[in-house]
């Protein structure tokens, strides 16, 4: 039996050490006062415990990893229908931008690039009846946890200064590929970006993916199929220009947000998010990078 706590408390302690810490994304105001220090594991078994190490109790902004979320709850009401608007290969471009460049014939490369992600978005906003009180709904239902929410000056600070997701939107629409107005759209893009979760709730959300599509209620979400293809989309685009880098390094289908957190699955094993909102240049958590590494390593379970 692997002693995962005192391996989540001697990577704690070590990566702390680090001097330095990577950079705070203040391309969105609002992201722009985190404290460089924070630093917290929460890890997830499929078969029942859990364990904690630092800040996994501290709420933080999960930015795109609800890209892999709104993904979910789209593909659970669309099936494969979803892939006539968007495609599913890595994008090699980095995270702060653009999706312009990714557009081919208004057809964004994957889900994960903001005008992949603004696609699913438009999905869902003609989808729901209250699509952001649905979304939220849905991410409550996942995770088992009514305390989620959004924060809503976060989503303000993005909507002031989001001028590429504008452009972006605006190119898919002169596409035809976004049914509803762009306004509308990004109003439920920049709250789904600014969802607030604990690392401990991360992991929660992200169990039915890591469960073949049932949640932590035993809920069945999605089919068996549509958690292996999301995993699959985790695993090659996951991490902007560095999906290569973190498949090398740590082996796990994931995702990664400006805010910091990193949450990343070994099928029927375990879920695991890490939140240290330092960035390295490729814009993913350079201390949670650093952790997850020593976490597959030391434990030796990866998808490899
Ligand atoms: N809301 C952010 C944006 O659209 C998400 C960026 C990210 O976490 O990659 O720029």
């Amino acid at each position: 039996m692997i002693d995962y706590q005192s391996i989540l408390n001697n990577i704690y302690q070590e990566v702390i050490q680090e001097k330095d810490k990577g950079e705070i994304a203040t391309y969105i105001p609002e992201l722009a006062n985190i404290d460089k220090n924070t630093f917290g594991i929460h890890l997830q078994l499929i078969s029942g415990d859990s364990f904690s190490v630092g800040d996994s109790e501290k709420k933080f902004s999960i930015q795109s990893i609800s890209k892999v979320l709104s993904l979910a709850l789209a593909i659970s009401k669309v099936g494969t229908n979803i892939w006539n608007r968007l495609d599913v290969e890595p994008s090699g471009n980095p995270f702060n931008h653009l999706s312009l460049l990714e557009l081919e014939k208004g057809i964004p490369r994957n889900p994960f690039i903001n005008s992949g992600a603004i696609v699913i978005a438009d999905i869902l906003v003609s989808l729901l009846d209250s699509p952001k009180i649905d979304f939220l709904a849905f991410i409550r239902e996942i995770s088992g946890d009514s305390g989620i929410d959004y924060n809503y000056k976060v989503a303000d600070s993005e909507k002031k200064t989001g001028f590429n997701n504008y452009a972006a939107a605006n190119l898919l629409k002169s596409f035809n590929n976004l049914e509803n107005d762009v306004d509308v759209v990004l109003d439920f893009y920049f709250h789904q970006c600014s969802i607030e979760m604990t690392c401990s709730q991360l992991t929660k959300a992200f169990y039915l993916l890591a469960n073949k599509g049932k949640c932590l209620a035993n809920n069945k979400i999605l089919t068996k199929s549509q958690a292996k293809r999301i995993n699959a989309i985790m695993l090659t685009c996951g991490f902007y220009d560095e999906a290569g880098e973190f498949a090398f390094e740590v082996g796990l289908p994931g995702k990664s947000g400006v805010g910091g957190g990193i949450v990343a699955l070994l099928p029927n094993e375990f879920i695991i998010s890490v939140w240290a909102p330092g960035l390295n240049e490729r814009g993913n958590s350079k201390l949670g990078m650093q952790a997850l590494e020593q976490f597959t390593t030391q434990t030796n379970q990866s998808i490899f």
